[in-house]
């Protein structure tokens, strides 16, 4: 294999969809897998579509996910530079190539002209209009005009586009390491337009032009590109450039969670859930958008969910670091059919990732609770908070959440668990409780164990009829984390006083 060189080449026209963070990861792991080069390649010839932030953006979110890049606008690199409005010149010379072999030409035909040509041809029921071999000559172009005409509408300054000249009968093939040989007539092909207007390139020479000069190995990238791929491999033909051709990847469709259609950018807000990495603000509506991250995603947990959609290591095993991941990637284990959006699925990995952070991970949140209430302590009981309600949870919000609630002050009690478990034993064991507990001033779970244990067995109840009731008084649910660890948390004064308040605030009818 030549050397790798892959490039994820976002047009910086929005917000990175999360199918645009796939392509990303799935070129870097490539590249990684073999040593090869990960590029960053910004496309932004568009200038009708170009949104200001949007390129911070993409820089943003892969450094979030810990996607580095070895040569990009940042990083610099051999092909410098990596921003198609900068390499504009560029463009320009290799389209004068093509129009001095014979191979591309000027169009002078307005936006007005062709609109009533589409407009008319769809009126007499005639197949969708193309501006090709079978076209051209009937239109206005440098092909169809005379020499003079030509120089003449140039020189007055008549804005013209240069298009390819797409050969009348030729079967294009290309080979996709996903989808194998793929075959497309040329017929069916327009004559693309290679610059516009405005004196800029479009898409497809810049995109070729610049895989080309930056010596591109392998262009991995999504689906819906695969039919702008035929006028690629034409392009590369006319300039003469077969033998370097990239290979082509086209990578599967990510589908809504039902399978029906191409997940898209309204979907997440729809659905509720996430499709963009960061929180981005709506254009049109002004409405920041939670991103992956804001909703409380762990990078390491996106990275392996998306890893996973379109591509499977072939084994039954899913947990899968970044370096994991470089080391399995096969491009052949690349499906071709599209992939559901699972959320939950996502939601699985970031709780795996979520119960193996270390405690230290959540020092920062969990002081900014405990420190206002004095339980913070210095942190000593830190791994004790966390072991609390980790394994509880999806997200560290939920951790946070579970873990004010504790602290505060009970809002409600489960009044059925009162109704059916708060009684004359009950009373009289938390009450004793409470009065031992108030004369100490620390207190560990397993001695509070030992400490209830031993007063139930006094009084003669069965622990299973006053715990629950116990956790009522504590928490006001019937169920949640370790009692004996919530009991030593929040320190034996203050379960005292929590058991005190509950037992005058629920007399017996008997009392
Ligand atoms: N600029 C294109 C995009 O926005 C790149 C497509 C490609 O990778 O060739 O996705």
């Amino acid at each position: 294999m030549k050397d790798v060189r892959v490039r994820f080449a976002p047009s910086p026209t929005g917000s990175l969809h999360i199918g645009g963070v796939r392509t990303a990861l799935y070129n870097y792991l490539f590249a990684k897998k073999y040593h090869g080069k990960f590029i960053i390649r910004i496309e932004d010839t568009d200038q009708n579509r170009f949104v200001a932030n949007a390129e911070q953006y993409i820089y943003d979110s892969l450094e979030w996910l810990g996607i580095k890049a070895d040569e990009s606008v940042i990083e610099g690199g051999p092909y410098f530079p990596y921003k198609q409005s900068e390499r504009k010149d560029i463009y320009k010379k290799y389209a004068n190539e093509l129009l001095e072999k014979g191979l591309a030409y000027y169009a002078f035909d307005t936006n007005e002209e062709l609109e009533l040509i589409r407009t008319k041809q769809k009126e007499s029921g005639e197949n969708n209009f193309q501006y090709n071999a079978a076209t051209r000559m009937s239109l206005r172009n440098s092909l169809s005009l005379s020499k003079g005409e030509v120089n003449r509408l140039i020189q007055m300054g008549t804005p013209y586009v240069v298009r390819l000249k797409v050969p009348a009968k030729e079967e294009i093939r290309l080979f996709d390491l996903i989808r194998g040989w793929v075959m497309v007539h040329s017929s069916t092909l327009d004559d693309k337009v290679l610059m516009k207007s405005d004196g800029l390139p479009t898409y497809h020479l810049a995109n070729v032009v610049d895989d080309y000069l930056m010596k591109i190995s392998h262009v991995i990238r999504g689906e819906e590109w695969l039919p702008s791929a035929p006028t690629h491999v034409l392009l590369y033909k006319s300039f003469g450039w077969e033998a370097d051709m990239p290979q082509f990847a086209h990578l599967p469709l990510l589908l809504k969670p039902g399978g029906d259609g191409k997940l898209s950018k309204r979907d997440g807000e729809m659905l509720g859930f996430p499709v963009f990495p960061l929180q981005w603000r709506d254009k049109e509506t002004q409405k920041l958008i939670p991103g992956f991250k804001e909703e409380g995603y762990l990078p390491e947990a996106l990275i392996n969910f998306l890893a996973f959609l379109g591509w499977n290591p072939g084994t039954e095993e899913e947990i899968f670091s970044l370096d994991e991941l470089i080391e399995a990637f096969s491009i052949e284990r690349i499906g071709k059919s599209g992939t559901k959006f699972d959320i939950n699925k996502a939601k699985w990995f970031n709780q795996f990732y979520l119960h193996k952070k270390d405690p230290s991970y959540f020092t920062e949140e969990f002081k900014k609770i405990l420190d206002p209430a004095g339980l913070w302590n210095g942190g000593i009981k830190l791994n004790l908070w966390v072991k609390l309600v980790q394994e509880r949870s999806t997200f560290e919000s939920e951790m946070v959440l579970e873990i004010k609630n504790l602290i505060s002050k009970i809002e409600a009690f489960d009044q059925s668990l009162i109704d059916s478990k708060w009684n004359i034993d009950a009373k009289n064991g938390l009450k004793e409780f409470s009065e031992q507990l108030a004369l100490l001033n620390e207190i560990t779970a397993e001695e509070a164990k030992t400490l209830l244990n031993k007063i139930l067995e006094t009084q003669n109840t069965k622990p299973g009829k006053v715990l629950q009731i116990l956790r009522v008084s504590l928490t006001g649910k019937g169920a949640g984390p370790d009692l004996m660890t919530i009991i030593e948390l929040l320190g034996p004064q203050e379960i005292s006083k929590r058991i005190i308040h509950f037992i005058n605030r629920f007399p017996l009818s008997m009392d």
